[in-house]
């Protein structure tokens, strides 16, 4: 009863609107024109009435349901994709595109039955752009969804810093497409607080920042200004001014997260290390005109499950503190228990290759006074890369003009060296003390 009902009512009040509006849709199409618009959404809601009553004649020709699930985004600075979802009884899509929302559409775009998306590449950098899009089935096109999108120019990328010899700090970065400008930002927290201190309009991809402190960190970041529209900012880049008089010290307490190192009778290298490397650190500390950083505090590594990155990026954040030395810090393990002593392994570098041996006998000088065997300072090369250091950290330190060595400060897996300085809190912090005081012994620092 209800649904015949329903009949009547649709027959009554929407029969003529129906009529009215199939001459308009049949007048629009000879016409190729918009003027259909306005007038589908009121067709949308009848042919729905019809639908869910009766007759699947009517069905064959009536207003196929709008696209569903539309969507618009920057794909890059000079295109725009859209996407929809797949309207199962569609022949096709069409895509109108206006630079006004209310009129102007002009056709941009036909997509097949299986497509459910488009690409415009006609955009220009930082337009908005206002999208319609209608499904067609049987030659009848949907009412219009609607949606709009500007483009952006293209996040920066490969922002770098470094330090002029004159203490400046200098910004690169990679070229953005269309760019006109280029937006410096700074601050002295990785996270926050950024304040605009450079607008660049000559297509320079460079920037030197004169107006940097001694002792300080900079943070900066850069975006890319296409037609007054700004892209997103570039992932941050750091910078240690130096001090003048100081010298740095960046510790490297080996392993750490997903790499234990060697384990032993109950003890595990990352811990060792992580402890001797805080004990010299905190006896550093005691020198003036010094700043010493770890590359971590924690049980936590830069790059899980790849070692050759990790090496790389602990000697980045070394290079970042500017340091003067990059000390790593480890212990020996060999399946010979009977093998014990201290080793250095310093660089082949011709730089850094005298540098390395007198530290690096210093540091032994300081490590045998506890009774550590004093075994020798090593410069071991890369059997594969000939000029280049063996091992990964020391190569990657010297890559950054950095003295690198590594400290194998006794035998993880000697009873005796465990019994003389490993088991006891006491002897850790002394492997810790004879680093700093060995070091403080090179750079002729003083109390
Ligand atoms: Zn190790």
């Amino acid at each position: 009863m209800k649904n015949q009902r329903d009949n009547e009512k649709v027959l009554r009040y929407y029969l003529p609107v129906i009529l009215f509006v199939f001459t308009m849709f049949f007048w629009g199409s000879s016409k190729k024109g918009t003027v259909l618009a306005a007038s589908a959404e009121v067709l949308e809601t009848t042919s729905s009435a019809i639908a869910s009553t009766d007759s699947t004649t009517v069905q064959e020709n009536q207003k196929p349901d709008p696209v569903a699930g539309l969507k618009a985004s920057a794909y890059s600075y000079r295109k725009i994709r859209l996407t929809w979802n797949l309207s199962a009884y569609a022949d096709g899509y069409y895509i109108y595109r206006s630079e006004t929302k209310t009129g102007g559409y002009v056709l941009v775009g036909k997509a097949g039955p299986a497509s459910n998306r488009f690409m415009d590449r006609t955009v220009v950098t930082g337009k908005l752009y206002y999208y319609r899009v209608r499904v067609v089935k049987n030659g009848i096109k949907s009412a219009a969804m609607r949606i709009s999108c500007k483009t952006k120019p293209q996040k920066v990328k490969g922002l770098g810093t470094s330090l002029t010899s004159k203490n400046k700090a200098r910004l690169t970065w990679t070229a953005v497409p269309n760019a006109q400008q280029y937006v410096v930002y700074r601050s002295l927290t990785q996270t926050g607080g950024y304040k605009k201190i450079k607008t660049i309009s000559s297509g320079k991809t460079y920037y030197t920042n004169a107006s940097v402190k001694p002792g300080i960190t900079y943070y900066y970041r850069v975006r890319a200004v296409s037609n007054g529209t700004a892209g997103k900012v570039s992932k941050s880049s750091s910078i240690s001014i130096p001090d003048g008089n100081k010298i740095v010290i960046v510790f490297d307490p080996g392993h750490g997260g997903w790499d234990s190192g060697a384990c032993y009778f109950g003890y595990k290298e990352e811990d060792l290390n992580l402890e001797i490397a805080k004990y010299a650190k905190e006896e550093l500390e005691k020198y003036q005109n010094v700043s010493v950083y770890l590359t971590r505090t924690t049980d936590w590594t830069f790059c899980n499950e790849d070692k050759a990155k990790d090496f790389k990026l602990r000697a980045e954040f070394a290079k970042s503190k500017n340091a003067n030395a990059f000390i790593s810090i480890h212990l020996n393990a060999s399946e010979n228990q009977s093998a014990n002593g201290a080793e250095i392994y310093a660089s082949v570098n011709q730089k850094f290759y005298t540098q390395g041996e007198v530290l690096g006998n210093l540091i032994l000088n300081q490590l045998s006074k506890l009774g550590i065997a004093k075994r020798e300072v090593v410069h071991r090369m890369s059997g594969t890369n000939p000029g280049q250091d063996y091992y990964g950290i020391v190569r990657n330190g010297v890559a950054n003009d950095m003295l690198s060595m590594i400290i194998e400060h006794c035998f993880i897996s000697s009873p005796l060296d465990i019994s003389k300085v490993l088991s006891t809190t006491a002897g850790r912090r002394k492997l810790g003390q004879a680093d700093a005081t060995a070091i403080a012994e090179y750079y002729k620092l003083s109390k």
